[in-house]
C-alpha cells in the first residue's frame, strides 16, 4: 500500500501549533517547579526567586519567538537568522514532548515530521536560497535502489544501466541534464565525507519523514530541502520516489 501520507499535503500549522503548545506546557512545569521552590529559593536569598523567575520567562520568551521567527520566515517577511540555529536546538527538546501531546489530538509521528519538513521546505524557498546546480548535492538512500539489481552504485552512480527497473536511473538522467551532484548514501559517514570533498552550497535529499527531518537540521548551516519518498513495500525496501516532484524541487533550487 502506497504511503497515504505522501498522497496528502502535510499540514505545516500541525508542526507549528504543536511546538507553541509544547512550549506553554513546559512553561507550566517551570512555573509549577519555581513556586515549588520559591521558599527555599527566598532562604537562599531573598533576590533569588526573582532572578529564577526572570530567567525562565527569558527562555519561555525566546522560545516562543523561535517558533515566531519560523513563522516570519515562512511568509517571506523579515526575520532573524541567528534564531534559526537555535529553533533547530529548540526542536529537538520539543519534538519529543509535540509528539505525546500529538498522540492526544490523534496525530502520529510521521504526520508532525511530514508537517515538519513543509515547514522547513517553505523557509527554504521563501529565503530565496537558489544555487548553481553544480554546487547542489541530491542525497537519497540506498533502498531506492531495486534490491536485486547486481550494480554497485553507492560509490559511483555511474555503474547505474539505467534499466527503468528503479528510480536512481531516472535520478541519474536529471543529474546529466541539470548537472548536479549525485550520491546514493548508504549512512551518514558516507554523505558526510561527500559534503566535505563536494562542499555543495544547498542539499536536496530524498527520504523517509523521519530521516529527512533529522537530516536537515544534521547538516545546518548548510540549507537543505527534502522530498518525501514513496514505500509502496514497506521501510527501506525497492522505495521509490515521484520523479516530477523530484524536477519541481530542482526548478526552485537550482538558478536557471
Ligand atoms: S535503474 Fe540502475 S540502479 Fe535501478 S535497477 Fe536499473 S541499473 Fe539498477
Amino acid at each position: 500500500m502506497v504511503s497515504t501520507l505522501i498522497m496528502t499535503r502535510p499540514k505545516k500549522r500541525l508542526f507549528l501549533g504543536l511546538m507553541l503548545m509544547s512550549e506553554f506546557f513546559v512553561a507550566l512545569i517551570l512555573y509549577g517547579l519555581w513556586k515549588l521552590t520559591y521558599p527555599g529559593l527566598l532562604g537562599i536569598y531573598e533576590h533569588l526567586p526573582f532572578l529564577i523567575g526572570a530567567i525562565m520567562i527569558f527562555v519561555s520568551t525566546f522560545s516562543v519567538g523561535a517558533v515566531c521567527n519560523m513563522v516570519l520566515a515562512m511568509r517571506g517577511l523579515p526575520y532573524l537568522p541567528l534564531f534559526r540555529k537555535y529553533s533547530y536546538e529548540l526542536i529537538r527538546f520539543l519534538f519529543p514532548i509535540s509528539v505525546k501531546i500529538g498522540k492526544i489530538f490523534g496525530i502520529n509521528r510521521r504526520q508532525l515530521e511530514a508537517s515538519f519538513i513543509a515547514v522547513s521546505n517553505l523557509i527554504f524557498i521563501k529565503c530565496g536560497i537558489k544555487v548553481k546546480a553544480n554546487r547542489l548535492l541530491v542525497i537519497v538512500p540506498h533502498c531506492l535502489q531495486l534490491a536485486a539489481c547486481p550494480h554497485k552504485i553507492t560509490r559511483d552512480p555511474n555503474n547505474c544501466k539505467r534499466c527503468g527497473g528503479c528510480n536512481i536511473g531516472d535520478l541519474m538522467k536529471l543529474s546529466d541534464e541539470y548537472g548536479f551532484h549525485f550520491l546514493v548514501a548508504t549512512g551518514g559517514t558516507l554523505a558526510r565525507q561527500f559534503v566535505k570533498d563536494v562542499k555543495p552550497k544547498a542539499v536536496l535529499a530524498i527520504a523517509c519523514e523521519r530521516d529527512l527531518m533529522s537530516g536537515i537540521q544534521d547538516v545546518y548551516p548548510l540549507p537543505a530541502v527534502g522530498v518525501l519518498n514513496i514505500r509502496p513495500n514497506g521501510p527501506c525496501y525497492n522505495t521509490k520516489v515521484n520523479i516530477s516532484d523530484v524536477r519541481k524541487m530542482l526548478e526552485k533550487v537550482i538558478i536557471s
